[in-house]
């Protein structure tokens, strides 16, 4: 579901852009009703004699100087609207972008090791096993039963379930004390068939003469 209202919003995004390029784009041609003041001015009036008070716009012009200055009014009204469309829908369509990107991946984790001096020196490979949430095999992490929209019964239509994962964690030779090293993609499985969290180790020091 959270997939689905990201590519909604994206969609709404792109057609209210679109819509705000095509009223940037638009050009008045023609328009019903040349008004001097609140009359309808006919064509091939000489000059706009309303009251000045009553009518602030086009007094003492032309029947087509008024109709020429009503159609850049309305066209920098379309200007002016199209741009906020624009902006408004980049901002949706962006905001989904970035849902669906992000909104989809699992939680980091965060876990301490200790290294003693000799491992820190020389680096060392280790295999590290966490409990963490990993894809449903179920409904191959989609959530739903394959082949259909029902809700997958094994994750709760989640597409991920609690399960463990091993971890050949590699730290170079002179890695010191409180250095964290980053495992991409190696943490929670994400919902919905979303990628993994990243794995952070954060190297600490073992007691002299532990040798657990
Ligand atoms: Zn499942």
């Amino acid at each position: 579901m959270r997939k689905l209202k990201a590519i909604l919003l994206v969609t709404i995004g792109v057609i209210v852009m679109a819509a705000g390029v095509a009223a940037i784009a638009y050009k008045v041609t023609d328009i019903d009703k040349v008004m001097c003041g609140n009359s309808v001015m006919k064509p091939g009036t000489r000059k706009c004699s309303g009251d000045a008070s009553a009518a602030k716009n086009g007094v003492g012009l032309t029947y087509d100087e008024v109709k020429r200055k009503q159609m850049a009014n309305r066209e920098s009204m379309y200007t002016v609207g199209g741009v906020i469309a624009l902006l408004i829908g980049a901002g949706t369509a962006g905001f989904g972008g970035y849902r669906l990107r992000r909104g989809n991946r699992g939680e980091d984790a965060y876990i301490d090791i200790e290294l003693s001096s000799a491992e820190r020196g020389s680096g060392v490979i280790k295999s590290i096993t966490l409990n963490t949430l990993v894809g449903c095999t179920a409904c191959r992490d989609s959530g739903r039963v394959p082949g259909t929209s029902q809700r997958c019964g094994y994750c709760a239509g989640e597409g991920r379930v609690p399960g463990r994962r091993t971890v050949q964690a590699e730290f170079p030779a002179g890695v010191v004390a409180g250095q964290r090293i980053r495992f991409a993609e190696q943490a929670a499985k994400g919902p919905e068939g979303g990628v993994c969290g990243d794995l952070y180790l954060r190297v600490i020091e073992q007691p002299p003469g532990s040798y657990l």
